[in-house]
């Protein structure tokens, strides 16, 4: 089933949570809605729920306006952050629970919770309670819960925030396998750009109830539309500079505190434009000293196991990230030289914070 938002906003008392949101979901699509706290993800999951009505525009299930729709009128499953399993009552129980109070005839409603638990592999533990279960099980019993009444439509909030790291990637390549085999619509919420990546087609990231943009997790790092988007996808995030953009004889230079240097193309913007440049710390590389862009001092190097992240600043103070590898000798207070890589600079209006390539 497809969804739409058309100019949907909502207000709570004088805070505007939302703010003229237009979506559209296809069918089949595994979304997230992506931002930091407070932008607006949960409404957004509240609203598709039927929880919260929105305060103006509509919201589309297939070609049904559904704004005032009772949430238990819309065949939607829900996985919370807290799974809110009945501690009391069997997996069986907990996975069958949404079709008793549909009423439906216990053999019914117990051979589709089993057939359930197989897609989530939890047919061996049909008869344990939830505290018998490890968090990753837990986790199941609540999608397979969310699964039983075939939904048309997934919604998700934060559902892999209590599990640890390593469980976390487990169940996300779990999900989504279990997504494209039954091809239902889902949209997750979360705030970590990791799990947005690695599990979306498609990512609307939010910031303070406005979509800044909506697009694949490849087209999103490679053309962020802003430097919202730019600084929120990718760990550690893009570093950021300030200068000034001089047309010059042979081209368009960038320039800043301690720096000069030519960009690959053309850039049609005035004469000294105030700029940011965006560099993702894997574009910037150590040189030698007459090839360097910047000279920068080391003031912090983590070792990641493969790579080494290193800090630094330049003149100016302003700081630098970038990663060298695990083997290459590096610490604090070394003066070094670092050149980026010219086709993976980004430059934003200092003004707007738009992109301008
Ligand atoms: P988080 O990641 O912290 O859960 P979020 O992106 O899900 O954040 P929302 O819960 O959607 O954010 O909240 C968006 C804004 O609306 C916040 O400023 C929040 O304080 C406000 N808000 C949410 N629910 C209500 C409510 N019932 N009454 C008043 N304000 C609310």
């Amino acid at each position: 089933m497809n969804i739409r938002f058309e100019q949907v906003s909502k207000q709570f008392s004088n805070h505007l949570a939302i703010s003229d949101l237009n979506l559209t979901i296809q069918d089949g699509e595994f979304v997230c809605l992506l931002g930091p706290s407070g932008c607006g993800k949960t409404t957004t999951l509240m609203m598709l729920a039927g929880l919260y009505q929105p305060t103006q525009g509509n919201i589309y299930f297939g070609n049904q306006v559904v704004n005032f729709l009772e949430p238990k009128d819309r065949n939607i499953g829900m996985v919370f952050q807290s799974y809110a399993l009945y501690p009391h009552m069997t997996v069986r129980d907990n996975i069958a629970f949404p079709l008793k109070q549909q009423k439906v005839p216990k053999k019914i409603r117990y051979e589709r919770a089993e057939k359930t638990a197989r897609l989530v592999r939890l047919e061996n533990y049909l008869d344990r309670k939830p505290s018998q279960l490890s968090g990753g099980q837990q986790q199941r019993v609540a999608l397979a819960r969310a699964l039983v009444k075939e939904p048309d439509l997934l919604l998700l909030d934060e559902p892999m925030s209590n599990l640890d790291a390593r469980l976390k990637i487990e169940m996300r390549e779990e999900l989504r396998q279990l997504q494209k085999q039954l091809n239902i619509t889902t949209i997750m919420v979360t705030h970590d750009q990791e799990e947005a990546m690695a599990m979306a087609d498609r990512i609307a990231i939010l910031d303070r109830g406005k979509i800044q943009q909506f697009d694949t997790p490849e087209h999103l790092f490679t053309n962020p539309k802003n430097m919202f988007v730019a600084h929120f996808l990718g760990n550690p995030p893009m570093n950021f500079l300030e200068g000034q953009l001089i047309q010059d004889l042979d081209g368009t230079v960038v320039e800043g505190k301690g720096y000069r240097f030519h960009l690959e193309k053309q850039v049609n913007v005035p004469n000294k434009m105030d700029v940011i440049i965006g560099i993702r710390p894997h574009d910037l590389h150590v040189v030698s000293e007459w090839k360097g862009v910047f000279s920068a001092m080391v003031t912090n190097v983590e070792h990641l196991g493969r790579e080494k992240l290193v800090s630094s600043t330049i003149e100016g103070h302003q700081t630098i990230r970038f990663f060298v590898n695990h083997n290459q000798l590096m610490k604090f207070g070394d003066r070094i030289y670092l050149s980026p890589n010219l086709d993976a600079v980004f430059l934003f209006s200092k003004k707007t914070g738009e992109n301008l390539l």
